[in-house]
Parts: C-alpha cells; sequence; structure tokens
C-alpha cells in the first residue's frame, strides 16, 4: 500500500527545473517510480513534467536527424514512422520493455534518467551517437548518451537538473542496425544481456564504421572497441564476427545473483554473431 504523496503538476520546464531545485522528484510516466515508492522509497513531492508540450515532441530533420522529447512513451517510439525507418535497433530496445501498459506511460527520458544497466532504451542510443539534451538552473547543456551514464542508478544529472530531449544524428545511406535481448521468458523481464550492433559499409561492402554495444554486463551500457575494431577496415566475414564476440565476451563482466557469470558471458558471445547477421541483413535489404 502507498503512503499519501504530493503530486505537483508542473506546466513548463522553468517550474519544473525549480521543482527539482527545491527537492521535488521528477515524474514522467511514474512505471519505475511507483515501484520504488511501493518499496519503501519516500520523496517529498513529485514534479509531474508528463504535460510539458516540449517534452512530448519527436520529430526528424533530414539533416539534422531525430530529436526525441524526454516524455515521449516507447509505444510513441516505435510506431513513429522516422524511427522505424532509419533507426530498427531502437524500435527493437522500446518494443522489449515490460509489457503494452507499461510502454504506453513509460518515456525514454525515464527509462534513461533510472540508469538502469539493462535499460532497453540505452544500448541503441550508444549505437546511433545520440546525445542528451539537459536543462538547469544555469541553462542547456549536451551530454554524449555513452557519458551520461555514470554507474547503477547514476547518472551526470544534478539535483536541479533534467533530461529535455535525446538527439539522434542522420544515418548514413549504407548501414545496419540491431538490437537483441536474451530474456528468461517473453514478456516483463529485465534483460539478462543485450547486444547492439550498427555497421556502416561503403559500395564494395567494406565495413568504414561499427558500434557494438552490451547491456547488463557491467555497470552502464557500454560500447566495445575493441569487437568495433574487429568488423572495420574489410568485409565481414565469419572470422571478424567471432572475432568481435570474442572481444565482446572478454569485456563483459555481469554481476547478477539470477544466473551465472560464465554463462551469461558465453551469451554474449553467442548473441553479437545473431546480432551482426541481421544488421547486416537489414542494411542488405536497404541498399
Ligand atoms: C512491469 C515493468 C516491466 C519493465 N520492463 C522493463 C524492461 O523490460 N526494460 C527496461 O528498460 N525497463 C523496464 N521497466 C522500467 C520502466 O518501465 C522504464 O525504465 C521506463 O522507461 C521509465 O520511464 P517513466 O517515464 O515511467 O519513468 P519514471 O518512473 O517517471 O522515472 C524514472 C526515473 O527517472 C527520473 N526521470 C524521469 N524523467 C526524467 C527527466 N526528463 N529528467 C530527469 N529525470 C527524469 C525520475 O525522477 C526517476 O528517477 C519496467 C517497469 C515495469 C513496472
Amino acid at each position: 500500500m502507498l503512503k499519501p504523496f504530493k503530486l505537483i503538476s508542473v506546466c513548463n520546464l522553468e517550474e519544473a527545473v525549480s521543482g527539482a531545485a527545491n527537492g521535488l522528484k521528477i515524474f514522467a510516466g511514474g512505471t519505475d517510480i511507483l515501484v520504488m515508492m511501493h518499496k519503501g522509497a519516500e520523496y517529498s513531492g513529485l514534479a509531474d513534467i508528463s504535460r510539458i508540450e516540449e517534452l512530448k515532441q519527436i520529430t526528424f530533420d533530414e539533416k539534422d536527424g531525430l530529436k526525441i522529447g524526454a516524455c515521449v512513451t516507447h509505444s510513441e517510439i516505435i510506431s513513429n514512422e522516422f524511427v522505424q525507418k532509419y533507426y530498427p535497433a531502437l524500435v527493437d530496445g522500446c518494443s522489449k520493455i515490460g509489457s503494452v501498459q507499461v510502454r504506453n506511460k513509460g518515456t525514454i527520458g525515464g527509462n534513461i534518467c533510472n540508469a538502469s544497466p539493462a535499460a532497453d532504451s540505452a544500448g541503441p542510443l550508444l549505437l546511433y551517437d545520440a546525445t542528451v539534451e539537459i536543462i538547469g538552473k544555469d541553462g542547456r547543456r549536451e551530454v554524449p548518451a555513452e557519458e551520461f551514464f555514470t554507474g547503477v542508478k547514476r547518472t551526470v544529472l544534478k539535483q536541479d537538473e533534467l533530461v529535455v530531449c535525446i538527439k539522434l544524428p542522420r544515418i548514413t545511406e549504407r548501414e545496419g542496425s540491431a538490437y537483441l535481448k536474451l530474456m528468461k521468458r517473453g514478456a516483463m523481464e529485465i534483460g539478462i544481456m543485450s547486444s547492439g550492433i550498427r555497421v556502416i559499409c561503403d559500395e564494395n561492402g567494406i565495413c568504414r564504421d561499427a558500434r557494438v554495444t552490451l547491456s547488463a554486463v557491467a555497470v552502464t551500457p557500454i560500447r566495445v572497441r575493441s569487437a568495433e575494431e574487429a568488423l572495420k577496415g574489410g568485409k565481414i566475414t565469419d572470422e571478424s564476427i567471432l572475432q568481435a564476440a570474442e572481444f565482446a565476451y572478454e569485456t563483459a563482466q555481469p554481476k547478477t545473483w539470477r544466473n551465472s557469470e560464465e554463462w551469461s558471458k558465453d551469451m554474449v558471445k553467442t548473441y553479437i554473431p545473431r546480432t551482426v547477421d541481421l544488421a547486416v541483413e537489414r542494411m542488405k535489404r536497404e541498399c
């Protein structure tokens, strides 16, 4: 049973910043906060930001790419035509979050600010070199998504700050991306591990750039640069994929009571090739 709590609906970003500076807890969809409150977390008050118009917009521009307001829900992301066309790994990630009800209420801002190492929108954001726009008493600043997470449930946000939006640059012509999540059962499950792949190739099929991400195997979602290097510079072959999988295996440091560390690491080695295959298949479909 929840204890009575104070919920203040804020109308604009100024009110939200001032509320946060004065100790109010930012409240978006509530799907994480209400669980924490059920477990005993107490706040002096909650600042509901879900009615602030700027935070609810999702826009696409041919030059600048995609801008997703912090309060855009996972369902809105999944059904957006530009996300579907250009950022399929984000659709993969958001569609794996909880249930329909959770995706209808839960927001992308809440997902990254909750900063679970298993957050399903985070890996895809790292794949697409996203930046996070933040507002606070001192104005606005931007942080690369990779630097936004500092530990389990920890981010670069100061007390008076909140996330305004997430920006994903325009993708290139010949590329493919995918995000796969391993769960013990089909729904409502935090991922055991997740892998993300993005490959960018030239007209001769040479991989010019790559991103490899892992979630739930470190204190934050991570990029595996050694695995990216293994994919880059030549055609994507069974050998380069296995090399990338080996580097990812070595990097993963899963710490969970739910599975043995070795089993989770083995799953990394199994999932990286599957994710590369899907990313390459998507790239071929688009070219
Ligand atoms: C049954 C269930 C299943 C779930 N399954 C998954 C899953 O499979 N994968 C997954 O990744 N997540 C899962 N979640 C977690 C959750 O749904 C997501 O993290 C969701 O995106 C959180 O968004 P929200 O808007 O509900 O956040 P809230 O609960 O409103 O907030 C979460 C945290 O972020 C802060 N916050 C929110 N918005 C901002 C902002 N703009 N600026 C600063 N701080 C902010 C809040 O203060 C709070 O600390 C699940 C949750 C439930 C209840």
